[in-house]
């Protein structure tokens, strides 16, 4: 099916962002797999490339690029490579940057974008806690006002970044007598004393992402790094997590699909009883149905871009893009390990890498259960 919701620019910039990929990620695929996580110099390498800034404004050192295609195309591109580099650097350059750029004051925005554009200030967000992810408003971490701060305490868990990051949008709970309403933000800073970025977590895939926990212990904010006004925390995030759903449903498709179309490769190279073993039928029928998948996937996932780039998707479409796109997703690298027999369970094969970096895309940016609990109160229930 021929794809019409990107022009020659997008196209131009995929081609870039696959340039980047080739020459710079994949020399040093398996040092990222060793060190769990990616190396400094390769975020400043991606910021100087121009990835990194494309919703923030020129005048923050960004492209002020007001088109989320750009953004997509990106993200299709980093997860053909690895969905966990996917994950990082959509963090950072797709998921924190519209918190600041439409929240931030000016100040606000002069002392961070610019790092955030060029790769030299790496962002996270911080709302999970150890007691909880999919109910959001019932966050534990406080902030408690002294004078011009806030004294943050508690602590956050499974934060992509969180081991790298030097600013972290924080989720506390800032008037425990308001529930949703008694949330707020706060840029918490490396260097902060009472923050501290915990251990690299050990995870079954996404091994190149270095998800960490985060502890905060009387860490004195200032009030000049609220972001946003008080109590507006949790509204803020549900605004905002629209954009990380279709970007996860992005990437889910982008990076099956790369695998799926390395696995028809295999099955024709791959021979048993003296044929390719996708020419036995089971494997030519179960390859058909793949592929035939992952395109009606990626046609709503374009229609979710291409309203979103206009400003018009819902938080619902964002939900059932992001559940039904990772569904798709492990139910077809799971057929696409079969397909590679023993070698499909091997990890230098990238095939066996990706099926365990899948598992979680059903569980993170609100599980598939909170999508289709969203979906569900949508139909009136
Ligand atoms: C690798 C990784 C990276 C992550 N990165 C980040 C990050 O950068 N920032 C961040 O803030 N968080 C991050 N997360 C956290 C992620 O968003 C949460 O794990 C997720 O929201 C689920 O929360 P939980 O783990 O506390 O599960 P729980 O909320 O305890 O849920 C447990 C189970 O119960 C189900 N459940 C809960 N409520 C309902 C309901 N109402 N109806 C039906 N089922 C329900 C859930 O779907 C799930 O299956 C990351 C997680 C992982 C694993």
């Amino acid at each position: 099916m021929p794809r019409n919701i990107y022009d020659e620019d997008h196209e131009a910039m995929r081609a870039s962002a696959r340039e980047f990929v080739t020459r710079t990620l994949a020399p040093r695929a398996d040092e990222m797999i060793a060190a769990k996580s990616i190396p400094r110099d390769i975020w400043l390498e991606a910021g100087k490339q121009g990835f990194f800034g494309l919703d923030i404004p020129e005048e923050f050192g960004g492209a002020g690029v007001d088109d989320y295609r750009f953004n997509a195309v990106v993200a299709e591109e980093m997860s053909r490579f690895n969905a966990a580099t996917s994950s990082c650097f959509g963090i950072h350059s797709d998921v924190c940057p519209p918190y600041i750029v439409d929240l931030g004051t000016e100040e606000q925005k002069q002392r961070w974008l610019p790092g955030m554009a060029s790769g030299e200030l790496i962002c996270a967000i911080a709302m999970t806690e150890p007691s909880g992810g999919s109910d959001l408003a019932a966050l534990k971490t406080t902030a408690v006002r002294d004078g011009d701060a806030w004294i943050l305490n508690g602590s956050k868990t499974f934060i992509t970044n969180g081991y790298r990051a030097d600013l972290v949008i924080v989720a506390a709970r800032t008037d425990p007598s308001k529930g949703a309403k008694g949330i707020t933000l706060l840029m918490v800073e490396r260097g902060m004393e009472g923050f501290v970025n915990g251990r690299k977590l050990d995870k079954v895939g996404m091994d190149e992402s270095d998800t960490a926990e985060l502890f905060f212990e009387n860490v004195r904010v200032p009030d000049e790094n609220r972001l946003g006004p008080e109590g507006m925390g949790f509204i803020s995030m549900m605004q905002r997590l629209p954009q990380e759903r279709v970007g996860a449903a992005v990437s889910n498709v982008a990076h099956a699909k790369a695998i799926l179309e390395e696995t028809i490769q295999y099955a024709k190279d791959r021979k048993a009883f003296g044929q390719p073993i996708g020419a036995f039928q089971h494997n030519k029928f179960l390859m058909a149905e793949l592929v035939t998948k992952i395109e009606v996937a990626e046609a709503y996932v374009d229609d979710c871009v291409a309203a979103h780039a206009e400003g018009k998707l819902s938080a619902v479409d964002a939900a059932k893009a992001k559940w039904w796109s990772s569904q798709v997703q492990n139910d077809v690298l799971d057929h696409c390990v079969q397909l590679h027999g023993g070698y499909g369970f091997m990890n230098e094969y990238r095939v066996a890498r990706a099926w365990r970096d899948a598992r979680v895309t059903k569980i993170w940016a609100g599980s598939n259960e909170i999508m289709k609990e969203l979906i569900g109160r949508d139909l009136g229930f």
